[in-house]
Order: structure tokens, then C-alpha cells, then sequence
């Protein structure tokens, strides 16, 4: 790079003002006396001329162009000391400067020093021409033929935001539970291996692998795995790390981290979230966002630059792979996708024996149970929640991770914190009440979930809680079931009404009605489980563009929309009235419940259902046998 001497100085100029001033200020140190050296007693002017009168007066030092004066005194007030006092003058006192001398008082002025005026240069002189010299460089660099328009702003370029692992040290046996998506990456990790067996038969490597599944399922871990088990560098990036707010820097940041990678090969590419810049190109609420369309393009241009057996494979993550360009997966860039999902109970079995390898647990503790009581934990609640119990065991001061512990870390993550128990009263009889409707018809009820627990300890927003064990496949639901479900969560009001009558009736029941209108709204709707028909009339959301659940496209007349109405009141109140007679038919059994829980405050399922049993026979469960 050629230096003119216009630069240097323009760049030495600013060095030159500053030390001119510091040099003056030095020069002149006495100035600074009226910040610094007074005493911080002051008096008023009458005080003063009292003490010039009483002759206490030693000597006054003028500053500030005659208004203030340090004025030094001695005197029996003062303690017989010298000391130093601050008095304000007023602006005329031209016999002032007579008296003193008349008193043979030694006096001096001192120049006006402006502290400011250093400030004010500074603001007048130096941001100019730092500006300025800014300036003159950013044209210089954009003049050079090699940087070109895009470099002019090298200010935003890239500071590797990219995180380079040389080992993760993790392999495919820490990632349990998605087994498919194991599977088709041992494939992968043989041709990071073996390359050339793959190429000589002319074979093609996939360049892209694109993951798609919900947060905290695996899909980091899994691409780390890949690298730790064929021992290559794991680069890493999240999408959003792209997106920033100048146009060109997403872009920057995507030709530098395939350079490295480039230079690394073979190596793993992981690219979090990729829909951050991956969405469809020209959409979105609002326009089109340039950045991230550049940045898009950009990442597209290097997936084709590279050449297949270059040994970088790049990796990305989504959980909505719906919503990504279609160039994006197209052959030769992430032509491969894999699911990894929530998983299932043996999925969650597993992955629970991975993270409770390096824990202590108590002998009691059956990794069964709980794999059966977190149905729609993904690998990271499941992660989580045995820290939590861990961290809980420890508060406790025990030794070993019991049961214990673990169902009261799960009933924390499900419903929230435990709260404390309501004194006896009467709102605590209504939650007994409540929370036993909705326990009997669930144990009463073939094809409900057996009951877990009743309890009127609080947590989270709920003043009591009953607790099911799901069935497993929470993925393949039945008619019954779900009308099952309906009924059990009608069960609570409807012990309020029949326990307390219709006027009694509380806002407690206010969740639990919610569910129950869900339910049966998608009966109908979206399974086709009423007599309108086997029909999907409404679709969840699929709009990426507009938050979940904001879906409301209609795709039936309004004639159709009467009769959905009509279907669901009579699924609602069909449930319901079954649901009255099961409370009426079983008060007895109820009220002696009631009493326990208030005693208590948790019934076992176990304890629920052996004094159910003694008053009226419990159905076989059909969830519950599946299971075993
Ligand atoms: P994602 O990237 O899908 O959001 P992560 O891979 O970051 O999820 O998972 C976060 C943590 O959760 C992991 O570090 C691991 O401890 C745990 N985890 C998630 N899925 C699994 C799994 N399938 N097997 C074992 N552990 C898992
Ligand atoms: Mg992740
Ligand atoms: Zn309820």
C-alpha cells in the first residue's frame, strides 16, 4: 500500500492539536488552583469583609476575572490555623481591591483559564478531521481495483463468528432415540473416511444434509456426533449469525467460513437455523429482505462452488423445513433430508439410559416410569430434567438420585412451581371436589389414562392437579379416546355442580374447558370423527408467515360452519351429561376422597384406585395395557 504524504498529515494533525493544548495546559499550571487547590470551605462576601475588619485576612488570591477569590485567614474561628476559604465576589467591588490594600494584604490575579476551551477545539477541530481523514481512506480503499464496491465497507466484515472444534469428542452412541437419522449418517461418516471407495465406482457425495426437527432434539448433537466419529474439524455457524444489520456482511461471513472450511477438508459444516436466511426468497410480510436474500445466494453460489469430493459436507437444522427456498434443496445442495423428531417412549427410554450413565441413581428408580410419564419430552427436557433432579437431590442432601426427586423435577417442568397448600376452607373443599371429578371419571372411564396422582398442592397457575400416566402412543389417538379425554376433563366442573350446585360453580373449571372445546372442535374438524363426515375441513397452520394457530382460513360454506357448531355442542354436552352421572352414581366414593385429600393433600393412583375398587368395579385399562 503507497502512503501519500496527504494522509500522514492528515492523520499526524489531529496528535499535533492535541499535544499543543496539553503542552499550553502545562505551561500554566497555577490555573487549575480554583478546581483543585481550594480549600472546600467557603463564606459569603459580608463574612469576608468581617474577617478583612477583624484583620484575619492573610492573603487573596483573585481568579475567574475578579469573581472568586481563595482567600487564606487566620483566626481563633479558624482554630488559629492558616486555612483556606472560597468567597464569591460580587461583580463591582472596585473599593474592595483599596481596602485590601490598605490593609497591606498580599493579593493576586490570576489569568481566566477555560477548561472548555480544550472541549471545544476538540469538538471544532479534531472530530472534523478524523471524519475527514475517515474519509480519505474509505475512498482510497474503494479507488483500488482489487477490493471492488463491496469491500468500500469493510468496517462490518467478518470476525469469524464461526466456531471451529478440532474433536467434539461426541460419537453416535451420546445420541440415542433417532435411530433413522443414525442410521443415514453412518453413511456420511464412512465417506469422510473412505472417500476414494466412494469415488471410484463414481459415486457422488452428498454436499448437503438438512435436518429438520423441533428445538432441543438432537440435531446439534447429531451433526457433532459426526465429526467426533469420523475425526474431523466441526465448524459450526447459526443462521441468525448471518443476518446482521449491513448488507454484505451475511454475505462476507459465508465466503469466509468455506474458505476455512475449504482449507480444513474433510470437515463438517453445520449450519443452526438455517431458515434465518434460508426462507423462501422473495416473501415475507413487509418485502423482501436484501441482506438475507444475499447472504442466500451467496451460500448457494459456495454449496455449487465446491466440488463434491472436496470433504466438506455441510450440515443444517431447521424445524421448519416447509419454509425454506426451493433452491435450497434442490439436487447438489441439501438434496438430503433428515428427520429427527420427539421422541417416542423406547426413544425416550433410551436417551434417558445415555444421560443417567454418569448420574448416581437410587436403586428404586425405574428409567421405565419415567420414559412413561414424559410423553412430548424431546432428548433436551429429558437432558434437563434429570439435571434438575440431580441438582434437587443434592438440596436435599442425599446420596442418589431417588424417584423421588425425579417425579417432582417432572411435575415442576410440566405444570410449574409448586405453590403453597390453601388453609382449610371452603375453596379448598371446592378444589378437593374438582380435582376428584376429574380422578374418578379418568379411572372410571375404559379408555382414559390411568390416574397418577390427585393433589391439592398448587403449581403454577393451578390450585390443584390431577396427574395421568399417558399411554404411549400419544401419536395414534382413538375416537374413544379422545371423548374419554373430554369426559375427564369435564369431570371437574361437573363435581362443582353437583357437589355445589349450578350456582356455585367457580371459574376454576376454565382451562379445563378450553381443552374440551379443542378437542371436540378438531373431532370434527380435522378428524373427521362426527357425523358431517370424514371431511378435514380445517388444516393447522401452514402459513410460515403468520405465527401458529393464526390459521384461520375457512375452507367450508357457512352452512358447513352451522353444522360444525351444532357438532360440537352435541359431542360437549353428550360428554357431559355422562359425565353427571358418573359423579351422582359414585357421591359416595367422591365425598369419602374429598375428605383423604384434604387430610393429605396427594392421593397415589394406587391408593386412589384401591378405594375406588372397594365401592364399584375399575375397567381394564386399554391405554394401559398396550404399554406392557
Ligand atoms: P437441537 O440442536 O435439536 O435443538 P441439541 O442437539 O442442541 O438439540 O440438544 C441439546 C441437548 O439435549 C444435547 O446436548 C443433549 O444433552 C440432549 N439431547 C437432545 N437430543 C438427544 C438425543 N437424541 N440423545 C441424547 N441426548 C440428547
Ligand atoms: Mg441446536
Ligand atoms: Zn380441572
Amino acid at each position: 500500500m503507497k502512503v501519500s504524504w496527504k494522509t500522514v498529515l492528515l492523520w499526524s494533525l489531529p496528535f499535533l492539536v492535541i499535544g499543543f493544548f496539553l503542552w499550553q495546559s502545562f505551561l500554566t499550571p497555577s490555573n487549575n488552583d480554583l478546581n483543585n487547590n481550594v480549600a472546600s470551605s467557603r463564606m459569603t462576601y459580608g463574612r469576608f469583609l468581617e474577617y478583612l475588619d477583624m484583620g484575619w485576612v492573610k492573603r487573596v488570591d483573585l481568579y475567574d476575572n475578579g469573581h472568586t477569590a481563595i482567600v487564606e485567614a487566620l483566626g481563633p474561628e479558624l482554630g488559629n490555623r492558616v486555612q483556606k476559604i472560597r468567597v464569591e465576589l460580587p461583580p463591582n467591588a472596585p473599593e474592595l481591591i483599596t481596602k485590601l490594600r490598605k490593609a497591606q494584604i498580599d493579593i493576586d490575579a490570576h489569568p481566566i483559564k477555560d477548561n472548555n476551551a480544550i472541549w471545544n477545539l476538540l469538538g471544532n477541530v479534531f472530530f472534523p478531521i478524523v471524519f475527514l481523514g475517515g474519509l480519505v481512506l474509505l475512498f482510497r480503499r474503494s479507488g483500488n481495483a482489487s477490493g471492488g464496491p463491496g469491500q468500500a465497507m469493510s468496517f462490518g466484515k467478518s470476525k469469524a463468528l464461526f466456531q471451529m472444534e478440532a474433536k467434539t469428542g461426541i460419537v453416535f452412541n451420546d445420541v440415542a432415540g433417532v435411530d433413522e437419522a443414525k442410521e443415514e449418517f453412518e453413511e456420511v461418516v464412512t465417506f469422510l473416511k473412505q472417500p476414494d471407495s466412494f469415488t471410484a465406482v463414481g459415486a457422488k457425495i452428498p454436499k448437503g444434509v438438512l435436518l429438520v426437527g423441533p428445538p432441543g432434539t438432537g440435531k446439534t448433537l447429531l451433526a457433532k456426533a459426526i465429526a467426533g466419529e469420523a475425526s474431523v474439524p466441526f465448524f459450526s455457524i447459526s443462521g441468525s449469525e448471518f443476518v446482521e444489520m449491513f448488507v454484505g456482511v451475511g454475505a462476507s461471513r459465508v465466503r469466509d467460513l468455506f474458505k476455512k472450511a475449504k482449507e480444513n477438508a474433510p470437515c463438517i459444516v453445520f449450519i443452526d437455523e438455517i431458515d434465518a436466511v434460508g426462507r423462501q426468497r422473495g416473501t415475507g410480510v413487509g418485502g423482501g429482505n436484501d441482506e438475507r436474500e444475499q447472504t442466500l445466494n451467496q451460500l448457494l453460489t459456495e454449496m455449487d462452488g465446491f466440488e463434491g469430493n472436496t470433504g466438506v459436507i455441510v450440515i443444517a437444522a431447521t424445524n421448519r423445513a416447509d419454509i425454506l427456498d426451493s433452491a435450497l434443496l434442490r439436487p447438489g445442495r441439501f438434496d438430503r433430508q433428515v428427520s429427527v423428531d420427539v421422541p417416542d417412549l423406547n426413544g425416550r427410554l433410551a436417551i434417558l439410559k445415555v444421560h443417567t450413565k454418569n448420574k448416581k441413581m437410587a436403586s428404586n428408580v425405574s428409567i421405565k416410569t419415567i420414559a412413561r410419564r414424559t410423553p412430548g419430552f424431546s432428548g433436551a427436557d429429558l437432558a434437563n430434567l434429570l439435571n434438575e433432579a440431580a441438582i434437587l437431590t443434592v438440596r436435599r442432601q442425599k446420596d442418589a438420585i431417588s424417584i423421588n426427586e425425579v417425579d417432582a423435577s417432572i411435575d415442576r417442568v410440566v405444570a410449574g412451581m409448586e405453590g403453597t397448600p390453601l388453609t382449610n376452607s371452603k375453596s379448598k373443599r371446592l378444589i378437593a371436589y374438582h380435582e376428584v371429578g376429574h380422578a374418578i371419571v379418568g379411572t372410571l372411564l375404559e379408555d382414559h389414562d390411568e390416574v397418577q396422582k390427585v393433589t391439592l398442592i398448587p403449581r403454577g397457575q393451578a390450585k390443584g392437579l390431577t396427574w395421568f400416566i399417558p399411554g404411549d402412543d400419544q401419536s395414534l389417538v382413538s375416537r374413544a379416546q379422545i371423548k374419554a379425554r373430554i369426559m375427564g376433563a369435564l369431570g371437574g366442573r361437573a363435581a362443582e355442580e353437583v357437589v355445589f350446585g349450578s350456582t356455585e360453580v367457580t371459574t376454576g373449571a376454565s382451562n379445563d374447558l378450553q381443552q374440551v372445546t379443542s378437542m371436540a372442535r378438531q373431532m370434527v374438524t380435522r378428524f373427521g370423527m362426527s357425523s358431517i363426515g370424514p371431511l378435514s375441513l380445517e388444516s393447522e397452520d401452514s402459513n410460515p408467515f403468520l405465527g401458529r394457530g393464526m390459521n384461520s382460513s375457512s375452507e367450508y360454506s357457512d352452512e358447513v360452519a352451522i353444522k360444525i357448531d351444532r357438532q360440537v355442542y352435541q359431542i360437549v354436552s353428550e360428554c357431559h351429561e355422562k359425565v353427571l352421572r358418573i359423579i351422582e352414581d359414585n357421591r359416595v366414593v367422591i365425598d369419602r376422597l374429598v375428605d383423604l385429600l384434604i387430610e393429605e393433600e396427594t392421593i397415589d393412583g394406587e391408593v386412589l384406585a384401591q378405594i375406588i375398587s372397594e365401592y364399584t368395579s375399575i375397567p381394564q385399562k386399554q391405554a394401559y395395557i398396550k404399554l406392557i
